[in-house]
């Protein structure tokens, strides 16, 4: 797979930065040993600072990337301190406030840290335990589910159709995969409203505070370098809303974690499509007050654009009515033209007469008190002038 554009705004424009290099055994079978280059470009994108190796990712470079120093085609297992364990734990326990529980592992390695959940959470909760990851654990643990499936292919993976998760970790695979964004959006599709899912990586931001202790970390399995800013906007463009969030240097390693959840909806689309219609009510309302006034008065409406033209497509009375000439147009700009056989007049040069009434169309408010104010100026009476909005 090529990777050509960024992981967290799609664009593809990039300085390339360095050259991240490693070299693995090209025949590790033959007696006679000979060692193989690895190399990818280090690239920043130009719009958003985001980290990451650009470059073809053939699947021969990725199972050289993860293959073992000693065997062919083996990829590592990595064994996870177990104090680390102790401290993801640490950092959601207090979330976890069910009986019952699913539990998934994505990126599951040697199981260790399910097994650290089913010792401590699994004696008071019931708890259903999946790890999720493309190489086999090297033992199957009682109790814990194993689902051997390529992270980045989960939603072509029949195991997970039905799948809800109660809580989820992601500890140290995001890093490694090719589109983050991707594997976020499937995720969040085994999400339910309470659902929450644990993300933790290697905190680039901070590698120059810790002067880098840890050097394999700038290593071709990392492909996204991720800091907190960067984090934090993939997440939250990708649908999750942040609950919590730290970064802390453990094991010599800076780390980045964050607790997320499903944005919900409610909050954001209710007022907006609420609004639409208030719009849609308020204009067919203005429409309806036009035609009512034009039964006792001579009647003008200010302001010839979209807003009088959506009030013409919710009643087709108001076209007939400027068909025959029964209601005046008035445009301080377009005045002179026509509009469905009725002459646009420029207001200025009207004369005032105090039966006119004049109905100020614009939805904008500021262009409705500009009118206000003109029409004053020009010697029109307040009491003549309409906002059908208020
Ligand atoms: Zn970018």
């Amino acid at each position: 797979m090529n990777i050509s554009k960024c992981a967290i705004c799609n664009q593809n424009k990039f300085k390339k930065t360095g050259v991240v290099q490693t070299s693995v055994w090209e025949r590790p079978n033959l007696k006679s040993l000979k060692r193989k280059n690895v190399s990818f470009v280090l690239a920043k994108c130009l719009v958003c600072e985001h980290q990451m190796l650009i470059g073809d990712f053939t699947k021969t470079n990725l199972n050289n990337l993860y293959k073992s120093s000693s065997q062919d085609f083996t990829p590592q297992v990595v064994t996870e301190n177990p104090q680390i364990n102790i401290d993801i734990l640490k950092s959601i326990e207090k979330y976890v406030t069910r009986k019952k529980a699913t539990i998934v592992d994505f990126g599951c390695g040697d199981l260790s840290l399910l097994k650290l959940i089913k010792n401590k959470l699994g004696r008071v909760r019931k708890v259903r335990l999946i790890g999720v990851d493309f190489v086999k654990p090297p033992y199957i643990l009682d109790g814990i589910d194993y689902f051997q499936a390529n992270l980045l292919e989960m939603d072509k993976n029949n195991r997970f159709k039905n799948l809800k998760f109660d809580y989820g970790f992601l500890v140290h695979s995001l890093e490694h995969i090719l589109q983050p964004r991707k594997l976020l959006t499937d995720i969040r599709s085994l999400m339910n409203e309470k659902s929450l899912l644990y993300i933790e990586v290697p905190d680039n931001g901070l590698l120059d505070v810790v002067n880098l202790l840890s050097l394999d970390l700038i290593t071709p399995q990392h492909i996204q370098y991720f800091d907190s800013d960067s984090l934090t906007s993939l997440i939250t463009s990708n649908g999750f809303q942040l609950l919590a969030r730290d970064s802390k240097i453990t094991n010599q390693i800076p780390r980045l974690k964050m607790i997320v959840k499903k944005k919900s909806n409610i909050y954001h689309q209710t007022p907006l499509s609420k609004a639409v219609d208030r719009i849609e009510k308020i204009i067919e309302s203005s429409a309806n007050i036009i035609l009512t006034i034009s039964h006792h008065h001579q009647v003008a409406v200010w302001g010839i654009g979209a807003d009088l033209d959506r009030m013409i497509k919710l009643n087709k009375k108001l076209k007939t009515k400027i068909e025959r000439k029964e209601l005046i147009l008035f445009d301080s700009y377009l005045w002179g033209k026509k509009w469905f056989g009725n002459q646009i007049l420029n207001p200025g040069q009207f004369k005032k007469t105090r039966n006119l009434k004049i109905i100020l169309t614009p939805l904008a408010a500021h262009v409705r008190k500009d009118i206000f104010k003109n029409a004053t100026l020009m010697g029109f009476n307040k009491d003549q002038l309409i906002d059908p909005y208020q």
